[in-house]
């Protein structure tokens, strides 16, 4: 098959390369669409010591398409060939305490690629003509849903858990720091768990993103941004929810909590971040964290199918395989007002 290769810290190229084979209790899929991640980038740029696991590499975890051929048992579990799925990235060990409690995200056998697998950094991912998922990590698709919609599931899953880790209850006012494809998805979220007011922190042509999707926004950038939050969150919000991860977004994320206020940080960092303590003690600030998803695939799928997750229309580009460099580029310095990039599988 075709597969996109990550030789080295931004080497990396399409090639041919054998197809996997699934083993129990998984499925092959033929790929149909995936999107670029903000992780990707960082992964590609060798920004991270522990992903990829090990190079060569095929990186990519957000995606959709087709079963083609059950590994043994899966078929008890009611795969078929011919469903359509959309991926998820982790496949906990499901025996471990933390699964056990349904927080397979936080697997103690992560990594132990016998027993546990992350799509896309400890195995390998979808940037190819074909991927094997465990049937943990695969999601049927309704009938009516497009693979483009699919593809965009597990990105929007992380907003609805970063939402969940936040604790969005009724009525609240919510705040998303990043208007990118996560925040956006966040603050979609946000709004489907009840959130009464949410307002969406970006800058540049992010700010007319925010816009489109009928969010209050402030400008970061802007000297008098915080003076505009304040107007729209007098006692400040309820629930911030991270989802930059840079030591700017985080001391502003914890800036913009209300007494008693809860951050949810779901960007991944890459260097660390000093903080005020004291109004986090005095305030009763709360700061967690949120990674990946925990059990938030299927309640995606129905919101992003009755529109409450407007996950469609965060795609802005698409290109094949092949021009993968391209696509990567678009990405990581938004040319065109890029927002999620699909690389499409249909296309030549
Ligand atoms: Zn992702
Ligand atoms: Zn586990």
């Amino acid at each position: 098959m075709k597969a996109l290769v990550l030789n080295a810290p931004n080497d990396f190229g399409v090639k041919e390369v054998p197809d996997p084979q699934p083993g129990p209790l998984e499925v092959l899929c033929r790929v149909e669409r995936i999107g670029i991640c903000g992780t990707d980038v960082h992964m590609v740029q060798g920004h991270y010591d522990h992903w990829p696991a090990y190079y060569p590499f095929i990186p990519g975890h957000e995606w959709s398409g087709q079963v083609i051929e059950l590994g043994s048992g899966a078929d008890e579990f009611g795969w078929a060939v011919g469903d359509r799925v959309a991926g998820s990235s982790h496949a906990g060990c499901m025996h471990c305490p933390k699964c056990i409690e349904g927080r397979y995200n936080l697997c103690l056998n992560y990594g132990h690629s016998q027993v546990h697998s992350h799509y896309g950094h400890t195995v390998q991912g979808a940037y190819a003509d074909y991927v094997v998922h465990s049937i943990r990590s695969v999601f049927k698709l309704p009938d009516a849903m497009s693979y483009d919609l699919g593809a965009v599931t597990d990105p929007a899953s992380i907003g609805l858990h970063c939402a969940h880790r936040g604790g969005v209850e009724t009525g609240q006012t919510v705040a998303v720091v990043g208007a990118g494809p996560v925040g956006i998805l966040a603050a979609d979220a946000a709004k489907a768990l009840g959130a009464s007011s949410v307002i969406v922190a970006g800058r540049g042509a992010r700010l007319a993103v925010v816009d489109h999707f009928g969010f209050e926004a402030f400008d970061t950038s802007s000297p008098d941004g915080l003076d505009r939050f304040r107007e729209l969150a007098p006692h400040g919000a309820d629930v911030v929810l991270d989802a930059a991860g840079t030591p700017e977004t985080i001391a502003l994320s914890l800036s913009m909590l209300g007494r008693g206020g809860r951050c949810a940080a779901v960007g991944i960092p890459i260097e660390d971040v000093s903080i005020s303590l004291a109004p986090l003690v005095l305030d009763e600030l709360e700061l967690v964290g949120s990674r990946a998803v925990a059990g938030e695939m299927q309640a995606t799928l129905d919101f992003i199918a009755d529109g409450r997750i407007r996950a469609g229309e965060i795609i802005t580009h698409r290109y094949p395989l092949d021009d993968f460099g391209k696509a990567l580029e678009v990405t990581d310095r938004r040319i065109d007002g890029a927002m999620k990039v699909l690389i499409d599988n249909s296309l030549d």
